[in-house]
């Protein structure tokens, strides 16, 4: 889809360090959770964020909605930079741009009703009567497959299923442009998890948001994603339409990650399908590709150039040294 101007959202070589306490002697010392990232967004369209936990999605979700700075590079919405603006600036941006958090029991406030929490933020941006407030608040309701009586209620009384839907709502009131879903159905019941994943799917659709949607597991993203970003320890490792992704995944991780599903049927699903092996400590992240000790493809290269993402087949982009070779040697497992 091109709408002429300029994308979106747009993540230019964002990274993120964070300062902590070393495990030896307490000194402190840096944790490189992003590193080089970017990517863009445009309207209506959805990315899917995955890779393993600790990966850096979270970090990226934040710094994208802006409740984190980033440490390098910039994030501009519809063009304009979210960082050193004015914090009026930054309150009227947010409106655009929403985040759906993983954890439905601990993001909603246990003192207030339903309503309050859904309309707060109309309140906060003194955008609507107290009458329109409700009705507005009671039509999101329903349209999140809950009910407007459902409004006098607490969190306490709902499921986690029902929960989020009530997140969603919230996510949804402002009119946003962008939602950030982080993870929103891994602490949900898996028999619940595919109801929700309609809904966001519906929701995406209707109403024509951008959405980032972050998970770790790639049949997900795939089903709610135009293109799909796989990361592995602070990079994006590959970025293409997701079709092409999940069909050809081109980086050994994405290979493994494709691979290590257990199975298609969601009640057998594991909750973290990963390749053999830890992820590295990003405190000390090996030297090259991140990915190279739990690579079966690494080289000498691989040690000691970090690989750039390339542009493999057309919007098809890929960070690895052994790419030709390994795409050539998967072609002849595929002809013989
Ligand atoms: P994910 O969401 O993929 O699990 P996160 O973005 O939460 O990954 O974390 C990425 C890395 O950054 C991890 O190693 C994590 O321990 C570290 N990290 C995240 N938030 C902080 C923080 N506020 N301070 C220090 N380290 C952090
Ligand atoms: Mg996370």
């Amino acid at each position: 889809m091109t709408d002429g101007g300029p994308p979106l959202l747009s993540v230019e070589n964002v990274g993120k360090t964070y300062r902590v306490r070393g495990s030896w002697f307490s000194h402190r010392t840096e944790l490189s959770a992003l590193q080089d990232v970017s990517f863009t967004l445009r309207r209506g369209e959805t990315l899917g964020i995955v890779g393993e936990s600790g990966c850096g999605k979270s970090t990226l979700a934040r710094i994208v909605t802006s409740l984190t700075n980033p440490t390098e590079g910039v994030v501009r919405f519809e063009g304009e930079p979210l960082t050193g603006i004015s914090t009026k600036a930054l309150w009227r941006r947010r409106r655009d741009m929403q985040m759906i958090f993983q954890d439905p029991y601990s993001s909603l406030n246990p003192r207030m009703t339903v309503g309050e929490i859904v309309g707060e933020p109309l309140l906060n941006y003194g955008l609507a009567s107290r009458y329109e407030r409700r009705e507005k608040v009671a039509s999101l309701l329903e349209r999140v497959g809950l009910r407007g009586e459902h409004m006098v209620k607490y969190p306490h009384e709902f499921s986690g299923g029902q929960r989020q839907r009530i997140s969603i709502a919230r996510a949804l009131v402002l009119g946003p442009k962008l939602v950030v879903a982080d993870e929103p159905v891994a602490a949900l019941d898996v028999s619940v998890q595919a109801q929700v994943m309609n809904l966001m799917r519906d929701l995406q659709q209707d109403l024509g948001l951008a959405c980032i949607f972050i998970t770790h597991d790639l049949a997900m993203a795939n089903f709610i994603s135009n293109s799909i970003a796989v990361m592995y320890l602070g990079w994006i490792v590959e970025i293409a339409p997701a079709d092409a992704l999940f069909a050809n995944p081109s980086h050994p991780y994405s290979r493994a990650l494709l691979s290590a599903r257990p199975s298609a049927h969601p009640s057998r699903r594991g909750s973290q399908p990963v390749p053999r092996g830890e992820p590295p400590n990003p405190i000390n992240p090996p030297s090259g590709c991140r990915y190279r000790d739990r690579c079966r493809h690494a080289v000498e290269l691989c040690v000691t150039q970090r690989p750039q993402l390339r542009e493999a087949a057309s919007g098809h982009f890929v960070a690895c040294h052994r790419h030709d070779d390994l795409s050539l040697s998967l072609q002849k497992e595929i002809s013989v």
